[in-house]
């Protein structure tokens, strides 16, 4: 999976792709992330990538040129999505996430200021996703969730791909609750059913606490769990 990534701050995707689990996938092949800054395509000679509204109002608004160059400058590969970084997208969710994985390259277009001139939109007409009902300075803390989420879904990301199996969301229910050593802690005790090796036992007691914790936290989820399993 190539991800390519349109930002003036390129500083911000690479910080956080260069450690971790991110950084592993890279090194494995499994991703690779390219930057490009639209600054570098400008015909400005000040390098100027935004100017004032037309018709008034606050804020800086990113100039066309510099951004749709920077796109025609990315090489595209087969089974190719572009994504727009936009509060006004569809938000991103598993299944979102998951249609995602299933392309080979994922260009993202990071605003920033008051947002894109609109012909950017008019031009590369990208997919525009939401990271929730929210306002951020910028696309990049967006894109990076995005590039997280959709290399976890990737073989080879993380050491074992059960881990992800497993997951909240994917079974359309919250994950159950996690236990590691010591086994008491200021009087919190694991629950014994961990202890005793019969993973009939445990995988029922894991389903029902599944079930339970859903139910309180997402219950919206839990009734489309009962929904789905209907029909
Ligand atoms: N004026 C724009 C509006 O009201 O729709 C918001 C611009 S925002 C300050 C600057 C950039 O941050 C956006 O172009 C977008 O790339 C990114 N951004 C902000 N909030 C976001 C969100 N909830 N999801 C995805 N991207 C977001």
């Amino acid at each position: 999976m190539r991800f390519d990534v349109l930002t003036l701050f390129p500083e911000i995707i690479e910080s956080y792709c260069n450690v971790s689990i991110m950084k592993r996938a890279q090194e494995s092949s499994v991703i690779s992330i390219n930057t490009v800054n639209p600054r570098d395509y400008t015909e400005d000679k000040h390098k100027k990538v935004d100017d004032t509204p037309y018709g008034g109002g606050a804020g800086m608004v990113l100039m066309p040129q510099p951004y749709v160059d920077a796109y025609d400058a990315v090489e595209k590969f087969d089974n190719s999505i572009t994504v727009m970084l936009s509060p006004q997208g569809e938000p991103l969710n598993e299944n979102l996430v998951l249609e995602l994985s299933k392309y080979n390259q994922i260009i993202m277009l990071c605003g920033h200021y008051e947002g894109f001139d609109e012909r950017i939109r008019d031009i590369i007409k990208p997919r525009e996703i939401s990271l929730g009902d929210f306002v951020l300075t910028g696309g990049e803390l967006p894109a990076l969730c995005l590039i997280d989420a959709v290399s976890r879904k990737l073989d080879g990301t993380l050491g074992k791909l059960e881990s992800a199996m497993e997951d909240s969301f994917s079974n359309g229910l919250l994950e159950y609750p996690h236990y590691t050593k010591p086994r008491d802690f200021r009087g919190y005790k694991v629950p014994e059913v961990l202890l005793n090796g019969n993973h009939k036992d445990i995988n029922e007691f894991r389903f029902q606490e599944q079930l339970k914790r859903t139910k309180a936290k997402r219950p919206d989820l839990y009734q489309k769990y009962f929904e789905n399993k209907e029909n």
